[in-house]
């Protein structure tokens, strides 16, 4: 068999969606499973809802999801994406080759004449397909047309590669993914293939793309299926060899409506900037369609190109359940080590003034308040108290329910007297802390968990956080006493 080559070919009408990056990584890792090539394709024939951003945006994001193609125009040393606006002296040869053949014609309709035709069909009830008013003109007519000024759009003669190559009007074919697959071929109007401006259309230019590139495997989403059969006829109709076909589920919301940004973050750039790590979602958009032979769902991506076999992915569609990524997230991220996860978060801590902490300090901030982030960006509203020096944000309810109860008071009035003589470390405060709390349950009964809440409520303005001893020694002796003092009345 000759060489597996697949392809992901993105409009860039919008940032990369997570459900073309599935579509990639499927595509990746059929290439990765066969010893394959992987190509990347931008599919920008329809210029008024492409921009640059979007192209560099499916650009970056692929590569930061490390789904690195494996040929392109060389770009400063890289791989550059294919794109098809830089292929449009290519597209018309084979356009030429189709009317030659009989297999396209030159239509003429202007777009109210087609309109008329729509209107037609909705008033009757029936579904439109184009009327083929220009499938037989004779050559004088055309002249005449053209002389009024019309420029004809290419159409694809359905019917006849149909019947060239086929014995009934049905098209049959096997896929990948949801195994075979027909479409009576006269319900499909006769489409147009080139603009009258001279641009090609996505269902001509992908066909001519995946010929000249020998793709081997087409793996997308099943929102191309109706596509499909124009595509077969135009491989036929030019004599190329058809490739295999693999139309993936649909990717659906919790509440199976088409996942859109209502539900939450859609562009793996937005994931990324809420925090999520590019590994994570990776392996998560794997499993939405695919399961692992032995059931366990954290994998790298090896791991999950070794045991990916494309026919085991489900045909239906998939819930993208955000909860269940952001778990995933949380594995992730308890997997970074702290002198990497450092530098991660700095990204999400701006609004802190980080020059107040000293490496060290930074380090055990980090260590002390990692276990809990889900998302990156956690860790923003995880850690205003390590800042401020002798001042902190106390929580309204805190104050009141906490920070003003006879008992915290009481607390925060001994600590500040005890505490001044203590040896700031963590191994003696411990200690001196462990006494503290025996010593007023011994003599008036306060539960520890009470006595450690006034100290937290106090420096932190929180009854939650990190561990109290680490906190403590971060902000340093001064700072921690100058926080509970402020707190006494
Ligand atoms: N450009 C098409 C899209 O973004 C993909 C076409 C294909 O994979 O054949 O939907």
């Amino acid at each position: 068999m000759s060489e597996v080559r697949v392809r992901i070919a993105p409009s860039p009408s919008g940032n990369l969606h997570v459900g073309t990056a599935r579509t990639a990584l499927f595509n990746y890792l059929f290439a990765k499973k066969n010893n394959g090539k992987f190509v990347l394709r931008i599919e920008d024939t329809d210029a008024e809802r492409t921009s640059q951003e979007y192209v560099d945006n499916i650009f970056d994001s692929l590569k930061a999801l490390g789904l690195n193609w494996d040929e392109g125009p060389d770009v400063g040393g890289n791989y550059g994406p294919y794109t098809q606006s830089e292929r449009f002296d290519i597209y018309p040869k084979y356009i030429q080759e189709l009317l030659d053949k009989g297999f396209a014609y030159e239509c003429f309709c202007t777009p109210e004449e087609l309109e008329a035709e729509k209107e037609e069909a909705t008033r009757n009830k029936k579904p439109y397909v184009y009327t083929r008013k220009c499938e037989n003109l004779t050559e004088e007519e055309k002249a005449k047309l053209r002389a009024e000024g019309r420029k004809p759009a290419i159409r694809f003669n359905i019917a006849k590669a149909q019947k060239a190559f086929h014995e009934s009007s049905i098209l049959e074919f096997d896929d990948l993914v949801k195994g075979k697959l027909h479409m009576d071929t006269d319900l499909i109007g006769d489409f147009v293939i080139m603009k009258s401006n001279g641009a090609p259309t996505y269902n001509y230019a992908v066909v001519i793309d995946d010929a000249l590139m020998h793709i081997t495997h087409v793996i997308r989403g099943e929102d191309h299926i109706s596509n499909t059969y124009k595509q077969i006829l135009i491989f036929e109709a030019l004599g190329f060899e058809v490739p295999r076909f693999g139309h993936l589920g649909m990717i659906l919301a919790p509440d199976r409506s088409k996942l859109s940004k209502r539900h939450g973050a859609t562009a793996v750039s937005d994931f990324v900037e809420q925090g999520y790590l590019t590994d994570a979602l990776l392996n998560f958009v794997a499993l939405l369609g695919w399961a692992p032979s032995d059931g366990e769902e954290i994998k790298t991506v090896d791991e999950i190109a070794a045991d990916f076999r494309i026919g085991e992915i489900s045909s239906s569609n998939s819930i993208f359940e955000y909860d269940k990524l952001k778990w995933m997230n949380s594995q992730y991220i308890k997997k970074i080590p702290t002198e990497e996860l450092k530098e991660m978060l700095k990204k999400y801590l701006t609004k802190y003034d980080l020059t107040e902490l000293t490496d060290a300090q930074y380090t055990r901030m980090i260590e002390i308040t990692r276990e809990p982030l889900t998302l990156l960006s956690d860790i923003t509203d995880a850690v205003p108290y390590f800042f401020g020096g002798k001042n902190v944000e106390i929580d309204p309810e805190v104050q009141t329910n906490t920070i003003e109860t006879e008992l915290s008071q009481d607390v925060l009035k001994t600590f500040v007297e005890q505490a001044e003589t203590w040896e700031w470390t963590e191994e003696n405060l411990h200690e001196k802390l462990e006494a503290f709390r025996g010593y007023f349950k011994e003599q008036k009964g306060y539960k520890p968990k009470f006595t450690m809440w006034a100290i937290r409520a106090a420096v932190t303005g929180r009854t939650c956080g990190a561990d109290m001893v680490a906190t403590l020694v971060i902000l340093g002796k001064e700072n921690s006493l100058a926080r509970a003092k402020k707190a006494l009345k």
